[in-house]
């Protein structure tokens, strides 16, 4: 049976999601910003917690672990470049290795940028990809740790997915995202349309997440460095999509 999902708000900001396997009962949180909202999100759905599986160190995405592991003993999978500063793990995982809940086969990929050693949970039998803040919709991650051209990889490693493939990110930034996106990228109907879509959806209180691949690719300005004409637009005709990207990843970071 195919994978179901439960998303919920928690923080101030954040995501959470459970990830669920109907055939085997197996359930894994992806992160754990706060034990609470985790709960509240398994009482809601009767699933029982197997699994954690981080995304990377932040404490807005590890500070319900050890709450949540001594309570149902579930195991901890986690970036092996950053399990020094995860509490709690029991298996760590770099790119290409396989994490399974249950029967679902997830994949890594190695995405960092955000941080060194972010990474991101793909099951591609369920269309499913977990990329923590490395990509949002409309958006990406700041670059905390990591430099532009490491953070330029990563994405387009999650561009090369399948289109189909649904995108649940760590946070709700979308509307931000979006006002933002329309400053650089004013010529884009599709950007245009999502900007309408999302404020339907956050009028009616409903989260903008998951998307696809396949529509972010087509307005998400962060996935779209390397196309000339956005080049055009700010001024960098001609450039080198490494130094596009910087360049819309800093003006993001001062607007
Ligand atoms: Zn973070």
């Amino acid at each position: 049976m195919a994978a179901e999902t439960r998303l919920f708000k928690c923080l101030s900001d954040n995501y959470g999601v459970l990830l669920h396997d109907p055939d085997t009962g197996a359930t894994a949180s992806i992160d754990a910003p706060e034990a609470a909202a985790v709960e509240q999100a398994l009482q809601e759905t009767g699933w029982k917690l197997t699994d954690i599986l981080v995304t990377h160190h932040h404490a807005d995405h590890t500070g319900g672990i050890e709450e949540l592991k001594a309570k149902y003993k579930c195991r901890v999978v986690a970036p092996a470049k950053e399990a020094g500063k995860i509490p709690g793990v029991d298996e760590t995982v770099a790119q290409g290795d396989s994490v399974s809940v249950g029967k679902l086969a997830g994949t890594v990929l190695e995405t960092p940028g955000h941080t060194l050693g972010h990474i991101t949970y793909w099951f591609p039998q369920d269309h499913l990809a977990f990329v923590g803040d490395t990509l949002f919709s409309i958006g990406c991650g700041r670059l905390l740790e990591g430099t532009p051209e490491m953070m330029w990889d990563s994405l387009k490693k999650l561009r090369d997915l399948p289109n189909e493939t649904l995108v649940y990110c760590g946070h709700e930034y979308t509307a931000a995202n979006i006002r933002f996106a329309l400053s650089i990228d004013q010529q884009n109907p599709v950007l245009e349309a999502r900007a309408a879509q999302v404020k339907q959806l956050l009028e009616e209180g409903e989260p903008t997440i998951p998307v696809t691949i396949g529509d972010e690719k087509l307005a998400n300005p962060f996935l779209r460095a390397d196309v000339p004409d956005l080049a055009v637009d700010i001024g960098m005709a001609g450039k080198p999509a490494t130094e596009v990207f910087a360049e819309i990843r800093g003006r993001k970071d001062r607007f």
